[in-house]
């Protein structure tokens, strides 16, 4: 069966962790409604509404599944989602659920097996829940008189909910990101490569509710500028599902190399590392931001020793949050191509990281060594010019 049905299309909404938020609860719930409707507003919706525990997505008339299931599978995308579903609405009235759950059931991918799942949020439906399963059950097995009813793994779970005014049926589901909506939890400044890693960083931390910035360090003018654009188009893939404000860029190369031709060749890349740090935290405080955000991975390469973060870390007074810090490589990869970042981060390009790099990096850094080579620099004097020349790109996200 396809084409439109005599029900209006909707997509379900469900979230966990809001339900755990007390009475941030609503705040939460307001956070994602107005994050989906701004989001998924090119996918035929036509209102986003909250009712008991759900949000709900309604479509506009005559769309078809595969337009439900493609919004379906952009909404679960969208952090603070736990699963989404594409069903109807109907009347509250057991013919007309019955009715619904036949042509959602017909709709949904081929199935051998199903089970009808019912609940009513309002106890004054004359039903109650085990008899709903057992006359939609029984609608169902007369309309598809192959399948076979089973309470476990069934191909389908026909979903029935009964609501104040209505009753929702859905036929499809999809495993949703989790997390937090956007907007819930302060903001953040990402140091973004165009490598594999802070991509991700930034997209947990978004997930967990964090607005973020970022800022990108390029090698310019000493290498290509490629690398910013490789970031422009891992900022436009964030961007769809409301991950990220803005870029900053810097250009790095400059000083990197005043600091390569004074400073003991081992201790380079963690005074790279520092100034980045610093200039991080400068724009992090013009845009309100509270704290930093790093891809590193302890022990991934030379610069992500304990050690080594220690040294770092000293240079700046704002927490940096490291979202992958006990993360394998093979679960940042699996990430990286879930979010869509992957294929844009394997390209080669050069950026501050690849320049002027010693042959041997200190994997030990003593606080006290690293000061006492950075005193040599005008540092405050750098990362002031380098704030007011670093480029803003904004990104579209919901207010
Ligand atoms: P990534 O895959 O994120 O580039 P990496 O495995 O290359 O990380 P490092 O080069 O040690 O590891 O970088 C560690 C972290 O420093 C990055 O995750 C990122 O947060 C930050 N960083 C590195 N290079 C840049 C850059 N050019 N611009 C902004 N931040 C950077
Ligand atoms: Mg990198």
């Amino acid at each position: 069966m396809s084409g439109s049905a005599p029900f209006q299309r909707v997509v379900l909404v469900h979230y966990h962790e809001i339900g755990l938020k007390g009475h941030n609860r609503q705040r939460f719930e307001t956070r994602l409604l107005k994050n989906i409707e701004s989001l998924a507003s090119g996918f035929d919706v036509v209102t986003v509404h909250r009712l008991s525990g759900r949000l709900i997505v309604f479509l506009r008339e005559g769309a078809v599944q595969a337009q439900a299931e493609a919004c379906a599978t952009f909404i679960a995308r969208i952090p603070g989602v736990a699963r989404t579903s594409c069903g109807f609405k109907c009347g509250r009235d057991i013919d007309q659920i019955s009715a619904a759950a036949v042509d959602a059931l017909g709709q949904a991918a081929p199935f051998a097996s199903f089970k009808v799942a019912a609940r009513r949020s309002h106890t004054d439906f004359e039903m109650d829940s085990m008899t709903m399963n057992k006359v939609v059950g029984a609608a169902l097995c007369e309309a598809y008189p192959d399948a076979r009813v089973r309470m476990k793994e069934m191909d389908v779970v026909v979903h029935v909910e009964v609501v104040q005014n209505s009753a929702f049926v859905s036929a499809f589901s999809i495993p949703g990101v989790g997390g937090l909506p956007v907007g819930s939890s302060g903001k953040l400044m990402a140091l973004l490569s165009s490598g594999i890693d802070s991509p991700v960083a930034l997209w947990q931390m978004a997930k967990r509710g964090a607005v973020c910035h970022a800022v990108h360090f390029s090698g310019a003018p000493e290498t290509s500028d490629v690398s910013e654009y490789l970031v422009d188009d891992i900022a436009h893939v964030l961007e769809q599902t409301g991950c990220i404000r803005s870029v900053f860029t810097v250009e790095l190369g400059g000083y990197q190399r005043e600091i390569s031709l004074s400073c003991p060749p081992s201790l380079r890349v963690i005074l790279y590392r520092r100034l980045m740090l610093k200039v991080a935290e400068r724009l992090a405080s013009q845009v309100g931001a509270k704290g930093l955000i790093t891809g590193e991975s302890l022990g991934q390469v030379a610069s992500q020793t304990l050690d080594n973060i220690c040294c770092t870390d000293d240079a700046v007074a704002m927490p940096v949050l490291r979202p992958l810090i006990g993360t394998d490589k093979q679960d940042i990869i699996s990430t990286a191509k879930m979010i869509g970042t992957y294929s844009i981060s394997t390209e080669d390009a050069p950026d501050c990281c690849t320049l002027f790099m010693p042959r041997s990096p200190e994997t030990h850094g003593k606080v006290a060594q690293v000061r006492e080579a950075e005193s040599q620099f005008p540092e405050e004097e750098w990362v002031e010019r380098i704030v007011s020349e670093a480029r803003l790109r904004e990104y579209r996200q919901p207010k």
